[in-house]
């Protein structure tokens, strides 16, 4: 099968993603196998290829917003059935040991023993992949394989970050930044109820936000109108945690939803944290999470922007994410 496996990490211009032939995999224990019909490209992809991400091995095929059919299952991939031809979908968290405190107190995002998607295991850059069956995703009606691979990690990742956000019902939520995975969080929680205020510099952002309901758009420094219940940092600025924590009203959280995060200036304990504002972090999700985010893709019809790309063209996917050039999101199709 034809895959892209991380070579040599480095920055884009240095090619280090190479176009490789592969035999296609078999399907372990507990495991199914997909043939992939669109894979995400999420930026961690792009850390993983220039080396911000350590590579955990040599040689993983990336990819972790998967939509693939099963072709073949293997041995022991228990109930509820998995048949030849159902859609998946497969997303960062590969899997975890399901015994340690955190697995048992259902915080299986912070299993010390957790493995991911291509990183850990080889990914969807490729024709084929294998994963386990109790890991993966079924899937909404209604969208297109291209529409439905940016929910896997922009759209999951984003929900957990809203739901740390602890957002009241009808509640003020700011969101700071709004690539992928914000503006699919700011729908969910539009139709939740809230007043949702965009804060970014992007004019283009900025447009896409009010055609999809937010309240107000202004620039990532602005104040915004009104004093907010919560507020999800989405662009990876530390900067921009004392402007959000300062917007919040009483008793108001702040998440942050990304891996990275640049350093964070020095906070004045009354004007960002006292009247019990609380700064949160959010790692990867829980299963629970991805499925939640998914009932609520299918009972409500996101709107999601997509950038197809064929499979033999993921370097050049990854440059243009990492040159700022994507339209929503890019997507692989093989
Ligand atoms: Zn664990
Ligand atoms: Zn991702």
């Amino acid at each position: 099968m034809r895959a892209w496996q991380v070579v040599t990490p480095g920055p884009m211009g240095t090619g280090p993603l190479r176009a490789v032939e592969l035999p296609l995999p078999e399907p372990g224990p507990g495991q199914v196998r997909l043939r992939v019909d669109a894979c995400g490209v999420c930026r961690t992809d792009l850390h993983l290829a220039e080396g911000d991400l350590v590579p955990r091995r040599p040689h993983t095929v990336p990819g972790h917003e998967v939509v693939g059919r099963v072709d073949a299952i293997g041995p022991e991939v228990g109930a509820p059935g998995v048949r030849l031809g159902d859609r998946l979908g497969v997303a960062w968290l590969a899997s975890t040991d399901g015994t340690c405190i955190y697995c048992a107190r259902g915080a299986e995002n912070l299993c010390p023993a957790s493995t991911y998607t291509g990183w850990d295991v080889d990914g969807g850059y490729a024709e084929y992949v294998c994963v386990r069956a109790d890991y993966a995703y079924r899937l909404p009606a209604g969208y297109s394989d291209a529409e439905l691979a940016p929910l896997l990690c922009a759209g999951i990742v984003g929900y957990r970050a809203l739901r740390r956000a602890k957002l009241p019902p009808g509640g003020r939520l700011g969101i700071y930044g709004f690539g992928a995975s914000a503006h699919l969080a700011a729908q969910v929680a539009i139709t939740q109820g809230a007043r949702v205020h965009v804060l970014t510099r992007s004019a283009r952002a900025q447009a896409l936000a009010l055609e999809l309901g937010a309240a107000s758009v202004n620039g990532a420094y602005d104040a915004p109108p009104e004093p907010l219940d919560a507020a999800v940092l989405f662009a990876p600025v530390g900067d921009l945690v004392p402007v959000a924590l300062a917007a919040l009203d009483r008793g108001g959280t702040l998440s942050v939803a990304g891996i990275h995060l640049s350093d964070i200036p020095p906070l004045v304990y009354a004007d960002h944290l006292f009247q019990e504002r609380d700064l949160r972090s959010t790692t990867a999700n829980i299963r629970s999470d991805g499925v939640e985010f998914l009932a609520i893709a299918a009972e409500h019809r996101l709107a999601v922007t997509v950038s197809p790309y064929p499979l033999a063209a993921a370097d050049r996917a990854l440059a243009d994410l990492a040159a700022d050039r994507v339209t929503g999101a890019a997507v692989l199709l093989p």
